[in-house]
């Protein structure tokens, strides 16, 4: 099965079988491998060793983000997040219920915010001490700039906490660039082609040293996975890891640097989206975002009119292919996924089996 969609990604037969060992996460081995990664992860960070700290957590990428904003955002604090999709969504939620206080900068979900938009925004509340902002939105595709929204974030003097999760490893970011930067959060999985099961935070250590104790939960207190690391060696865990996802993110990350790193992942998610998005426009269907705002993650597109999504997600899974049975614009949407160890002609034989699920279905193509 190919499964185009933006997490869980298709991985490499050679991370998954990684996975078919046993193993303890505090043998000394393991534990070398374990630290070896961090450092690996704050490199393709662009963090600099000493300066900056990779923390893991482990669980879903809304784990990771939720250590975060407990972490650095005080409790009954304010925070800002441009709502242009629905993980600025859970971003907003999940802040709420951990007692802060988000304030949603209302931004369509067909572009990215405007550094002009981020700038009003922070200038109408001197109340909050973060912008919090997602890369790479996964519900549409469309990008919110680090590289233009930083320098507005640093010039008001706040902070920001980045959710990279569909973005990192193939979007360009260089922590040492951005010291507005608290925390840049993603996981195991997508772009970096890791089994699910680990959220990664990098990190200024200073500032998460300064906020150790104050996330109102040890679980989700990145100080205390530092204090740890400090404590018992950045080889150890505070509680047990997923170990066989670790193991095969350590494979996963092997694969990457062989690649070519980010800029060759980021080239071939570029070309697996060039040849989707022609390809369904050839077959009448229509891209829900103008080229201009469309990211390399994902790419959406309108459903036609009476248009049946479990069916076609049926159709293509007899052919061997996987989407999300599920949209989560504003429109009704066809989302599929350009990321994971999916190769370009792969991503060909994906059109060819659109094209047939859409025949079986009876829709005509446009005219
Ligand atoms: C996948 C994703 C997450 C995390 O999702 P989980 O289901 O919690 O792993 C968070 N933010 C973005 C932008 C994502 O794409």
């Amino acid at each position: 099965m190919l499964l185009l969609t933006p997490g869980p990604v298709q991985t490499d037969p050679r991370t998954r079988a990684a996975m078919a060992v046993d193993i303890a996460p505090w043998d000394m081995e393991f534990r070398a491998e374990y630290a070896a990664i961090r450092e690996t992860v704050t490199a393709i960070a662009g963090g600099v060793p000493g300066v900056h700290a990779t923390l893991p957590l482990q669980g879903a990428g809304h784990f990771i983000m939720e250590a975060a904003i407990r972490t650095f955002v005080p409790e009954g604090g304010a925070y800002l997040v441009p709502m242009n999709g629905t993980y600025a969504g859970r971003i907003e939620r999940l802040g709420r219920e951990a007692g802060r206080r988000p304030i949603p900068v209302s931004v369509p979900d067909t572009r990215g915010v405007t550094a002009a938009e981020a700038e009003a925004a922070l200038a109408a509340h001197p109340e909050a001490s973060h912008w919090v902002m997602v890369y790479s939105e996964t519900g549409t595709g469309i990008v919110n700039d680090p590289a233009a929204i930083g320098p507005v974030v640093r010039a008001a003097g706040r902070r920001m906490i980045l959710d990279a999760v569909s973005a990192f490893g193939a979007l360009p970011f260089t922590l040492s660039e951005h010291p507005e930067v608290d925390a840049v959060a993603f996981t195991s999985n997508k772009c970096l082609e890791g089994m699910p099961g680990i959220g990664f935070a990098v990190c200024p250590v200073d500032r998460v040293r300064e906020r150790a104790g104050k996330a109102n939960s040890w679980s989700f207190d990145l100080g205390d996975v530092l204090l740890h690391a400090e404590r018992a060696g950045w080889g150890s865990y505070r509680f047990t890891p997923p170990v066989q996802a670790l193991h095969a993110f350590g494979v996963a990350m092997g694969l990457y640097e062989a690649e070519g790193g980010q800029p060759a992942r980021l080239a071939r998610y570029r070309e697996n989206l060039r040849i989707l998005i022609e390809g369904a426009t050839a077959l009448g269907l229509e891209p829900y975002l103008d080229a201009e705002h469309q990211g390399p993650i994902i790419a959406t597109f309108r459903q036609p009119p009476g248009f049946d999504l479990q069916g076609f997600v049926d159709a293509l899974k007899r052919r061997g292919v996987l989407i999300s049975n599920f949209y989560t614009t504003e429109q009704p949407t066809i989302r599929i996924g350009c990321i994971g160890a999916v190769t370009p002609d792969q991503m060909r034989g994906a059109v060819v089996a659109m094209g047939e699920a859409l025949a079986e279905l009876g829709v005509r193509r446009a005219a």
